[in-house]
């Protein structure tokens, strides 16, 4: 197996997105945005070592973006980005690998399969770089803006990192054109005449310039989420008295419902279906009925911890649709009520609450009016389980 060092260059100023730091050390998702090249090339198998090129008055950020990765230690760049991949090089030459892949830290994207291509290409030239097509026509603008045509895209290409090469002959020619000024390591090689190949790039590998290119970033670094439902369905019987309480709201009836908390079945079906669209259990997981702290409790507390924990999980909760099941007392008069209610404890647009009555046609428990039962279901985003 040849020796393979990914040397990264990390040296630029980058100052253009932020003038307290350079991009690279700027936050893109968990970690700095250098974090997540040196992650994926630190994890790739192929790569023995990671070098990184930067600038020694970011040796603090350095310090941060590094940690807990095992790398080489860093080395100081110079004032163009040649003199940086030069200063890098030189700094390998103890080593003597192989190969050597190098990166600019502004493209956090890299994947595996491309440094697979990289260096499948490399066995074969002593250059290989990735390339995306060009599909927008050139065009030339002027200082006035005024465009005028441009050089045919036919036979153009864009060029992206990593550029691999073999280590003594890129080293070479770094060492043959000091006094140039190349934008990249395929030019240099060329300039030394080192034969260079193409493989195909990869979209996602774009470099880092703008806002918006950082804003690209930011969105791709967001877990991916799954939509998950859950089931719920309580009964509580009638007792003597005078009202009920259903979805948070007190409605006068010729009894009130039994149970060991306000004894709400709306609220804790919709407690169930959220607990169960999360997968963590029911309602007397969580609330055990006898624990006296929940004696004759108002039920919206089950229902903003379930919801609470959707939240913690990273989740948003999408809508809910509850029935509720009974003779009397007609629901109809109370079901804007309830929606408001409902919407308020679930920080939920109204348009996304839904509640809906049926009787039994007088058959069974419901229809005997010995009590009420909820049925419910939640719809909610959230973050992937691999
Ligand atoms: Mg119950």
């Amino acid at each position: 197996m040849p020796c393979v060092v990914a040397l990264v260059v990390a040296a630029g100023r980058g100052e253009r997105l932020s003038l307290e730091r350079p991009k690279q050390y700027l936050r893109l998702g968990q970690c700095m945005l250098l974090a997540h090249s040196l992650r994926r090339f630190t994890e790739h198998p192929c790569i023995d070592h990671v070098q990184v090129v930067i600038d020694p008055s970011d040796a603090a950020l350095y310090e941060e973006a590094a940690q807990g990765f095992d790398l080489l230690p860093s080395v100081t760049g110079g004032t163009t980005r040649q003199g940086s991949v030069s200063a890098g090089l030189e700094a390998l030459t103890h080593f003597q690998p192989d190969l050597v892949l190098i990166h600019d830290a502004a493209r956090p994207f890299v994947s595996s399969g491309l440094i697979d291509r990289v260096l499948d290409g490399l066995a074969q030239t002593e250059g290989c770089i990735p390339v995306l097509p060009i599909t927008d026509t050139l065009k030339r603008l002027s200082v006035e803006q005024t465009v005028s045509s441009g050089p045919d895209r036919n036979g153009l290409v864009a060029a992206q990192t990593p550029q691999g090469f073999h280590f003594a002959s890129i080293l070479n020619a770094h060492r043959s054109c000091e006094n140039a000024s190349f934008t990249d390591d395929a030019a240099v090689a060329e300039a030394a005449g080192l034969p260079v190949t193409a493989v195909a790039g990869d979209p996602d590998n774009f470099k880092i310039t703008s806002m918006d290119d950082m804003t690209r970033a930011e969105t791709m670094t967001l877990p991916r989420m799954e939509t998950r439902t859950g089931f719920g369905f309580d009964v509580h019987r009638f007792a003597p008295g005078d009202s009920v309480t259903l979805c948070g709201c007190s409605i006068p009836h010729n009894a009130r419902l039994s149970g060991y908390s306000d004894a709400d079945v709306g609220l804790h079906a919709l407690t169930d279906a959220l607990l169960g669209a999360l997968g963590e259990g029911d309602i007397g997981t969580h609330f055990p009925p006898g624990d006296p702290q929940w004696g004759n409790a108002a039920s919206h507390i089950f229902l903003e911890e379930a919801h609470r924990r959707v939240k913690q999980r990273g989740g948003r909760l999408i809508n809910i649709d509850l029935t509720l099941i009974c003779e009397a007392p007609k629901i109809g008069p109370y079901r804007s009520q309830m929606i408001s209610r409902l919407a308020r404890i679930l920080e939920l647009p109204e348009a996304r609450v839904s509640i809906k009555a049926t009787t039994t046609e007088k058959l069974g428990f419901t229809g005997r009016g010995e009590g009420i039962a909820a049925q419910a279901i939640a719809t909610l985003t959230l973050p992937e389980i691999s």
